[in-house]
């Protein structure tokens, strides 16, 4: 965090000192909500959550070397106490950010935000130093800890912006209000708990409404394929720019291929110029993820070769999202138990099926969450895309939605033998350790409850 003592940040906060010797002292370390991670000069922030009480933890991350505890109620050791201690959060983010000489970069979207928020931080941190949130820390909590996490020297903070409901981007961008906007995608995610697609667009829209004007430097990325996305254009007075397969998008790829190995490989065009990009992620979805990105980083002014360049070179930075494990036998795991969506899902499948090259080729899912009155028919039409795509085995793994997913398959062609429908992860592992052999390749996927990691760390035990 940039250096602010003890004082400035009650006052920020308006909260009341207690046991506080010197409110002269600063925070020199960084801001946490886990005890785990206290450093010396640390601010601890507690939170009163259903299981665990963070002010529990006040004496112990004191002896730590945190500097005080922002809560909600004195602790016997140097404390901020605030009613309301996210509301505290958020005030001392928004004083934060506006201090910094940072620009801020959102991204929102139903599908591919954190992948597409590592790619456009490895892009920027090319050019100068960046700072983004880790892993899915998109929420209320998640977004000013990250913030905090900048500091004097950052020039880029890049931000994940989640929504589970109208309303919550507009929170998030009243925080920390970026000159930047990008959204992905209005898919299906969450859609059990929008309601539709169209509250989805009008929740994910926010983010640009909020943009400062074009003649104030303000940018809003759109996705040039989604009709939904693209019509956002008209709530913004940000400019905008599109990027996508469309002939108008003004952030292109041609020539898209995937690689032997499954990596996509394209020629970048950008209003400044265009240059060949090979990735090293897997799965042609990451196209548009990248040309996201590369709108980004043209929009802060970096040449077409220095994206394709950085783009070449960026990873997944994000775990259980696509990792694709080589064991020393010849059997290929690609871990995308991350979580699941119907877009994400085919995504996956077709990144399989383009790693087969003769093999065979293992999808074990599982449940696709959160998907409302349509589960029924998004699984059925997963199970389906799977025979579709030639998948050699399907193994749906759960109760109810598995069930589906495995109908879906049978219902599609003459499959039957080729389904398999398990009750758990660890039928799972028991099936696939004695079926699995030299060069099969094996999707894991499912909604992160389903907890399919398990899966992959069971098949990659000793590695
Ligand atoms: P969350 O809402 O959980 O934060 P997210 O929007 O951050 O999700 P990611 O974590 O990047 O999304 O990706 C989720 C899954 O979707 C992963 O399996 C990933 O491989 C896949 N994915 C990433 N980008 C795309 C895309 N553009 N289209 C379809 N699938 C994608
Ligand atoms: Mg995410």
């Amino acid at each position: 965090m940039i250096a602010l003592s003890l004082a400035e940040i009650a006052e920020v906060v308006g909260g009341q000192t207690h046991d506080i010797p010197d409110p002269s002292v600063q925070i020199t370390g960084s801001v946490v909500r886990d005890s785990r991670e206290v450093e010396p000069g640390s601010l601890f922030v507690a939170f009163v959550g259903e299981r665990v009480d963070g002010h529990d933890f006040a004496q112990a991350v004191v002896a730590a070397g945190a500097a005080a505890v922002l809560g909600s109620r004195p602790v016997g050791v140097p404390a901020i106490v605030v009613p309301d201690v996210q509301k505290a959060l958020g005030a001392l983010a928004r004083h934060v950010v506006r201090r910094l000489g940072a620009t801020l970069v959102a991204l929102t979207g139903s599908v591919g935000k954190t992948s597409t928020k590592d790619l456009i931080a490895q892009v920027l941190q090319h050019r100068a130093p960046t700072v983004w949130t880790p892993g899915s820390f998109n929420n209320e909590i998640g977004l000013p800890l990250t913030a905090l996490s900048a500091t004097e020297d950052t020039r880029f903070l890049v931000l994940e912006m989640g929504a589970r409901g109208v309303g919550h981007i507009r929170y998030l961008t009243d925080l920390t209000p970026p000159r930047i906007g990008v959204v992905l995608n209005v898919g299906t995610a969450h859609i059990g708990e929008f309601g539709g697609r169209e509250q989805i667009a009008q929740a994910k829209g926010e983010l640009v409404e909020g943009l400062p004007p074009s003649e104030d430097g303000g940018a809003a990325i759109l996705n040039a394929d989604d009709p939904l996305v693209r019509a956002m254009a008209s709530r913004t007075k940000a400019k905008v720019l599109l990027f996508g397969e469309s002939g108008e998008a003004d952030v292109r790829a041609e020539n898209v291929r995937l690689t032997d190995s499954g990596q996509p490989s394209f020629v970048l065009h950008t209003p400044s110029g265009c240059s060949d990009v090979t990735m090293r992620l897997y799965g042609e979805h990451h196209v548009s993820n990248a040309l996201a990105a590369a709108a980004v980083a043209h929009e802060l002014g970096m040449s077409a070769e220095e994206i394709a360049t950085a783009l070449s070179e960026a990873g997944s930075l994000s775990r259980w999202r696509m990792e694709v494990t080589e064991r020393p036998d010849g059997v290929t795991i690609v871990n995308d138990a991350y979580n699941a969506n119907p877009e994400s899902m085919r995504a996956a499948l077709r990144a399989l099926a383009a790693m087969a090259k003769g093999r065979r080729t293992w999808a074990v899912l599982g449940k696709m969450a959160e998907l409302g009155d349509e589960a029924l028919t998004e699984h059925d039409a997963v199970g389906r895309l799977a025979v579709r795509l030639n998948v050699s085995k399907l193994v749906a793994v759960g109760d109810r939605e598995a069930s589906w997913l495995q109908l879906g398959a049978y219902n599609e062609g003459s499959w039957g033998e080729e389904s398999v429908h398990v009750s758990d992860a660890q039928a799972a592992v028991d099936l696939l350790r004695s079926e699995l052999r030299t060069g099969d390749v094996v999707l894991v996927k499912a909604s992160r409850s389903v907890g399919l990691e398990q899966v992959v760390l069971a098949l990659l035990e000793g590695e």
